[in-house]
């Protein structure tokens, strides 16, 4: 079959959290730190909403675009969080997730030879992405001493000819980091100057733990050059709902739309159904899973330093990305000995792109009692291979 494969496809990688699952799938009574996963269902009201829609006989096809009610939520959202201004008849495109956004965005927009710039450590799917519509993705490295902001020499020096999309995906998953409203000031003239296009996959926005989520789509010059996409995975626990949404310039979303109706045609009408509860009603939800997640980052964060792990702060997801360099293990060997040896799973990072590398990843949406117990067996483990502790200084 192999020679039927086309060579892009087979030059992607898979993804290395998924990998590194399988090998957690075959072990028994692991702690899993693993999938970035809410733990919680979604709340009740939202489940309800979809049984009742179902009962009323909403089985069809919706709009392309996605249900006009739905449309005008997000639009109503969108201007309340991040304070821009959505025509929910041409500016708003409902998605399979944001995963089908980002696909749908790159289709759009990149020629092949195009550049697309990535901060990294970063999610696994924008390079996989943009290689397959012939794309390059452009690595920009970010770094645990700036909070893993990206900074705008490290764009700057890494513009060329060929540059056209910047991604942008903060709070980050892995690292937890954000970006402020000076970090993004700091980088707006550079994306005009270099006429760039931006796509802020924005996912994690409810789960900002200091200050407010700032959108780079509010900052004057930048809405029309801006792809926002959000969805209700994370801040809703709607992962398997399959919702997602785009929001941008109007031929951009016309583009998208196109190829969104050639391939998918819409998302499926009992989870538009279900989003449309979730952003009416859904908000106090929300904040107390936000305000659970809160209490369990600031509990890892203390645990994996009394463990003697280096761990930067995160300010929003729900992910840990502590440092295990002096441990003198490479990522995927700690990840695979710490499993083998005490069954906890954790993502190695450089899943996350090569600058990943020497770091894990930790999701805590995990209960309070597993994230104890992992934390608990993480400390035996940096004991027994003690040569690891004496070089983290814990
Ligand atoms: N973007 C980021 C940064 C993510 O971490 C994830 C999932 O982990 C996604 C997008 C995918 O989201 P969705 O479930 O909306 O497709």
């Amino acid at each position: 079959m192999d020679k039927y494969l086309t060579s892009t496809v087979k030059s992607i990688p898979p993804s290395g959290i998924r990998k590194f699952f399988d090998l957690v799938m075959q072990t028994e009574g692991v702690i899993s730190l693993g999938v970035g996963e809410p733990d919680f269902v979604t709340p009740w009201h939202v489940r309800e909403a979809c049984f009742y829609s179902l009962e009323r006989g909403y089985t069809m096809y919706t709009s392309n675009q996605g249900l006009l009610e739905l449309r005008e939520e997000i639009a109503a959202y969108e201007k309340r969080k991040i304070g821009v201004e959505y025509s929910p008849a041409h500016e708003v495109l409902v998605t399979i997730g944001v995963s089908e956004a980002v696909d749908l965005a790159l289709r759009a927009l990149i020629e092949p030879g195009d550049e697309v710039l990535v901060p990294e450590p970063c999610y696994v799917a924008y390079a996989p992405g943009a290689a397959l519509v012939h794309g390059k993705a452009i690595p920009l490295e970010t770094f645990d001493s700036d909070q893993y902001r990206l900074r705008p020499d490290i764009l700057e020096k890494n513009i060329t000819p060929r540059s056209k999309v910047l991604i942008l995906a903060y709070p980050n998953n892995p690292t937890g980091g954000i970006m402020r409203h000076e970090d993004l000031q700091a980088l707006v003239d550079i994306i005009i100057r270099h006429d760039l296009i931006v796509i802020s996959d924005e996912i994690y926005s409810e789960l900002t733990y200091e200050g407010q989520h700032v959108s780079i789509a509010s900052f004057p010059g930048m809405k029309d050059r801006t792809l926002v996409m959000n969805g209700f995975s994370k801040a809703f626990a709607m992962t398997g709902w399959r919702v997602g949404f785009a929001c941008g310039h109007p031929d951009l979303i016309a583009a998208m739309n196109k190829i969104h109706q050639y391939t998918i045609m819409c998302a499926p009408i009992m989870s538009q159904k279900a989003a449309v509860e979730a952003l009416r009603h859904g908000e106090g939800e929300m904040r107390k899973m936000v305000e659970n997640y809160n209490f369990r980052r600031k509990l890892i964060l203390s645990g994996l330093r009394e463990i003697g792990l280096d761990c930067f702060e995160p300010r929003g997801a729900f992910y840990c990305f502590p440092s295990i360099k002096g441990t003198g293990m490479s990522s995927e060997d700690f990840c695979e000995l710490l499993l083998r040896e005490e069954q906890v799973a954790v993502v190695p990072g450089n899943a996350f792109g090569s600058s990943g590398e020497g770091f894990i990843r930790c999701c805590y949406a995990a209960s309070v009692p597993n994230i104890e117990q992992a934390i608990e067996r993480m400390g035996s483990f940096l004991r027994r291979h003690s040569s690891a502790l004496s070089n983290t200084g814990g």
